[in-house]
């Protein structure tokens, strides 16, 4: 047993120390959450500061808010451009996703976070792209279907998430990512 003044005081940040957006902070106090998991803790800080960053995290360890996190603390509400894309290898996944960004920011205003998958109707899909979604989660296929229908604009991106990145290169969505990556611009993080 460590002493209640052991280093752990110091060394192990809180969510508010990592300078999130206080209406982010206040979900994830309401989602029950009482400290950043290691995975947050350590990708969380280099993301708001606007570094490209690469996580290496086992399921079940938290990665989803702890990129989630960052780009809803920093999302534009005052504007409906798609300013962040995840790519998900599965629908599962990629429902999962979006679910966790509309938990994590249910206190921003205006936020529009939208799932775009294969096998279901385009109807939903094409609203909810008319309407204008910060927070696009998708699947490569259906992400690329959208793009050559011109459905999808990711000419102002700022985020994109490779999300289970090993899964996907396993997959054989290389080519996919690589024709998606060629629609977004440079300067995104
Ligand atoms: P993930 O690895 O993103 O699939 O998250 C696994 C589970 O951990 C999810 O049910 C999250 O709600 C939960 N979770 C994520 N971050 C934290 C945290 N900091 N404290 C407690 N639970 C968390």
């Amino acid at each position: 047993m460590t002493s209640p003044d052991s280093d752990t005081e110091d060394t192990e940040p809180t969510f508010a120390d990592l300078q999130i957006h206080p209406a982010v902070l206040q979900a994830v106090a309401d989602v029950g959450y009482e400290s950043p998991s290691a995975i947050q803790a350590a990708t969380i800080p280099p993301m708001l500061a606007g570094s490209d960053v690469v996580g290496l995290a086992q399921t079940g360890t938290g990665k989803t808010a702890a990129f989630a996190i960052p780009i809803l603390s920093k999302l534009d509400t005052s504007s409906r451009a798609t300013q962040a894309l995840v790519l998900a290898p599965t629908r599962e996944l990629a429902l999962q996703v979006a679910e966790a960004f509309g938990r994590y920011g249910a206190h921003l205003p205006d936020v529009n976070v939208l799932a775009i998958y294969g096998g279901s109707s385009y109807g939903p899909q094409l609203a909810g792209l008319k309407r204008g979604a910060q927070v696009v989660v998708g699947t490569p296929g259906r992400v690329i279907d959208h793009l050559e229908k011109g459905r999808l604009d990711l000419s102002h991106l700022d985020y994109l998430v490779l999300d289970e990145a090993d899964e996907m290169l396993q997959m054989g969505f290389a080519e996919d990512v690589e024709r998606i990556l060629a629609d977004t611009p440079e300067y995104k993080q």
